[in-house]
């Protein structure tokens, strides 16, 4: 570990390593610790359903995530790496005329901004997914999806690991089993890091710590508007492919996809109170059961292999926040993410790179700026503002 760096990143997940990445190989800047208390991954870049998909509700945010996802194989052929991308498409079911009105909503939004996304009725419904329980006899009855065609999936750790191997091949410093104890401030401008392993010298600290970015902000009395909560997710036994798109439901809250590797991955709701454990509990495993059977019967009796949770770093409009030299000159979050934070990696990484190289923010990251708060403005991608702290 060197005594100085031109800039220290706090978290080795994908955020953190996206950003190593881009700040070394687009921006010549090379002299970057990335400082991981745990291994790379550790963190919910190794624990999410690795959905990727660009069909959100505004056009601001619609146009990032479609750069989002028109990035991942061009990330691939450029890192040499296997991140198995399998384009399969999401399909959201809908259960209401309510449903459908919101789905309208995204599917114009997505149309008009080049995204493909369409609402598909019953009937093209069952084509695309035959198992779908079309029954009237079920708790919400299916009357139709919304299906965007350009989702899909990763393998998370592939992710992770070719960010993480591009970063280190342009001489970025990544040391794990560290951990960030404190941010040093001197006259409100950033000059170094404490770690259980030396102090680290720098001008410029990004916080990427995913569920405990808010900590980290902490340490500089920074009070953000996040609150974590855990979030779980679990897999099956692997099966003969014949599940090919993802399936989701916002009215059961569950989703579930077949990897390549044959197992169906599949997830709900967060736990409903915040807190940093990432124990997991049999009535979530109840729920995500009895909901997927009811959607779809074939899957009963498939065995679970793996269940496991992460943490969901929530803001209340479900949007992250990625901010520079405010309030600290030289600090830098990315924040916020919620447990959607894998499909945009590698393009906040690419954009907040840019932003710490010229320290200018590129128009893009406007939408997530930590001021909208201050001003009472929404990013726009819920109707509504959320609490998920302890009195919701
Ligand atoms: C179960 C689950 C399902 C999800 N599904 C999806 C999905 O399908 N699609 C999607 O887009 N997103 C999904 N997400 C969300 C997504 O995984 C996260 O938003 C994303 O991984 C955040 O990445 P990150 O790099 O910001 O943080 P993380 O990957 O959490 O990395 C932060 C790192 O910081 C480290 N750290 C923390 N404190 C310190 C310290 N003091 N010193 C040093 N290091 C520190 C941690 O050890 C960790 O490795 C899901 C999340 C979970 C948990």
């Amino acid at each position: 570990m060197n005594k100085s760096y031109d800039a220290v990143i706090i978290g080795g997940g994908i955020h953190g390593l996206a950003t190593a990445y881009f700040l070394a190989k687009k921006h010549g800047i090379t002299n970057v610790a990335v400082i991981e208390r745990k291994h790379v991954g550790y963190g919910g870049s190794c624990r999410n359903t690795a959905i990727v998909r660009a069909n959100q509700h505004t056009q601001k945010n619609v146009g990032f995530y479609k750069e989002g996802l028109e990035l991942w194989p061009e990330l691939m052929n450029e890192l040499d790496f296997n991140m198995m991308f399998h384009k399969c498409g999401i399909m959201d079911l809908l259960h209401s005329e309510d449903d459908i009105s919101v789905a309208r909503n995204s599917v114009s939004t997505a149309q008009f901004c080049g995204v493909q996304s369409e609402i598909l009725d019953r009937h093209q419904t069952r084509e695309l997914v035959p198992e779908l329980n079309f029954s009237e006899d079920i708790t919400h009855p299916i009357i139709g999806s919304m299906y965007h065609a350009p989702g899909g999936i990763l393998r998370h750790d592939g992710v992770t690991w070719g960010l993480a191997k591009g970063a280190a091949s342009y001489g970025v410093h990544i040391h794990q089993q560290t951990e960030v104890l404190d941010i040093l401030v001197e006259k409100n401008k950033i000059v170094g890091i404490k770690t259980n392993n030396g102090d680290i010298k720098t001008p410029k600290v990004l916080i990427c710590a995913g569920g405990y970015g808010n900590l980290m902000a902490h340490k500089l009395k920074i009070g953000l508007p996040i609150h974590s909560l855990t979030i779980q997710a679990c897999v099956t036994q692997p099966l003969k492919p014949f599940l090919n798109t993802i399936v989701a439901s916002g009215a059961y809250w569950v989703y579930a996809n077949q990897t390549l590797k044959g197992e169906i991955a599949a997830g709900a709701h967060m736990d409903p109170w915040p807190n940093y454990t990432t124990n997991t509990t049999p009535q979530y495993l109840k729920h995500l059961t009895e909901s997927l059977v009811e959607i779809m019967p074939c899957f009963k009796g498939i065995k679970f292999m793996r269940h496991w949770s992460g943490l969901a770093d929530m803001t209340p409009d479900s949007a992250p926040i990625i901010e520079g030299n405010y309030p600290v000159k030289g600090l830098y979050m990315n924040v916020g993410w919620g447990y959607f934070g894998f499909k945009a990696g590698p393009v906040t990484g690419k954009y907040l790179a840019q932003y710490m190289a010229n320290e200018l923010k590129p128009s893009v990251l406007e939408n997530f700026s930590l001021k909208r708060f201050e001003n009472f403005l929404s990013n726009g991608e819920n109707p509504y503002a959320y609490s998920y702290g302890p009195n919701n």
